[in-house]
């Protein structure tokens, strides 16, 4: 079995992992000049945790970890906890993005990934499927995995007509520094008003990350501190507005939020999407990667040596398309909920749904 991989973002590494344990060839191709992970830092979920407990490196993403819960405060500093749910359906662990990356491109091995080196375009055979590259040459491969993102090049090709949308009115801030002085006992995660989110988490290694959202914004103006600022009033007057009036310029970064709409097939014989390119969600859910290395793991299991590739994608998508129809009504009811508290239950309810409906083949 050979497997090439689009893209050494989380889920692609995690693909190549997970491939390459069940025996798999497998080769990464990433586009960019070296394994990069935009964005601050990512929670992880408790399965996405054991899947990395599968994988072998469960132990080593803990020790670039701090364990979170997931309890969100309303506008008068109330801690929201819903009745009916468990402790662990609110735990998370805090992960830098990019040592996250770093350490899953080692266990995949850097001879198994190619960076500077996009997607071109593949074609299906019977037996294997084409890829051209964008440095003009081609490999062959018995299954092509697109990895590659909201954005996917995969995706155009398999299905035309996907491109991503703009979540209208949603928009992201964070960014995470060294902690400028301010003491910080506990994370805090905030509801406000005018469709407001946001909060501060500490690191394993001590730095914060701080992140601010806003559902139904104006566009945003002025510089990405004063319009995190902006939003920042309506969460809170104290700490988190500190933590990013203390932050430079260059380390805020702002995000429209973009979705995947959702998709008629995520596979054809020998082509499937895993991650964002299949399903980039809006973040306030913050499960996106979580999900995405549960599409990894899957496509583990399915890609053993020896497998029948058209079988094997049929099963994977009979498993998730079902699967993510129900996550974006568990997500849209967390962003409709009129509340604070509807808003901390909702949110509850997809937490406990991601944590005990998980995918087992
Ligand atoms: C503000 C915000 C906060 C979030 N917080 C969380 C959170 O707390 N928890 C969580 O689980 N999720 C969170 N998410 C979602 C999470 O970031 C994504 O779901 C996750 O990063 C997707 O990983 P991926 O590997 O599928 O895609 P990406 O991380 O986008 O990786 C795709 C890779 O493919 C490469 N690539 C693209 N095109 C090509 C090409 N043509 N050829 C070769 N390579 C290519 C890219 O360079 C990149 O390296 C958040 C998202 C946002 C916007």
């Amino acid at each position: 079995m050979k497997a090439v991989v689009i893209g050494a973002g989380i889920v692609g590494l995690t693909t190549g992992i997970a491939v390459r344990r069940a025996g798999a060839d497998v080769t990464i191709y990433e586009q960019a000049p070296e394994i990069r992970a935009a964005g601050a830092s990512l929670g992880l979920w408790g399965n996405a945790l054991a899947v990395y407990d599968e994988l072998g490196v469960g132990e080593r993403i803990r020790a670039i970890g701090k364990p979170g819960e997931m309890y969100f405060h309303d506008p008068a500093g109330r801690r929201l906890a819903p009745p009916g749910f468990q402790p662990e359906d609110h735990q998370f662990v805090l992960v830098p993005r990019a040592e996250l990356n770093e350490l899953l491109a080692d266990a995949v091995g850097r001879e198994n990934i190619k960076p500077a080196t996009g997607f071109g375009e593949y074609e299906e055979h019977d037996d294997h499927v084409a890829v051209r590259l964008s440095d003009g040459s081609s490999t062959a491969a018995d299954v092509l995995v697109g990895a590659d993102g909201t954005y996917s090049a995969v995706r155009a090709q398999l299905v035309p007509g996907s491109a991503a949308q703009e979540h209208a009115g949603h928009h992201a801030w964070r960014a995470v520094i060294e902690n400028p002085g301010i003491p910080l006992s506990e994370n805090r995660l905030l509801l406000g008003s005018h469709g407001t989110r946001g909060g501060y988490l500490l690191n394993y290694d001590g730095a914060v990350y701080w992140l601010v959202n806003q559902f139904n914004s104006t566009e945003p103006a002025g510089s990405r501190k004063q319009q995190a600022l902006d939003r920042a009033a309506h969460l809170d007057q104290g700490i988190l507005t500190e933590l990013i009036a203390a932050t430079p310029e260059e380390k805020i970064l702002h995000n429209q939020i973009m979705l995947v709409p959702p998709l008629p097939h995520w596979t054809s014989a020998r082509v499937v999407l895993a991650g964002d390119s299949a399903h980039a969600m809006s973040p306030h859910i913050t499960a996106g990667a979580t999900l995405g290395i549960e599409d990894a793991a899957l496509l583990g299991h399915l890609l053993a040596p020896g497998a029948d590739v058209p079988k094997a994608l049929e099963t994977y998508a009979a498993y998730q398309i079902p699967r993510y129809a129900d996550i974006a009504k568990l997500s849209a009811a967390v962003e409709h909920s009129p509340t604070p508290e509807e808003f901390a239950r909702n949110y509850a309810a997809f937490s406990h749904w991601m944590l005990t409906q998980q995918v087992t083949v």
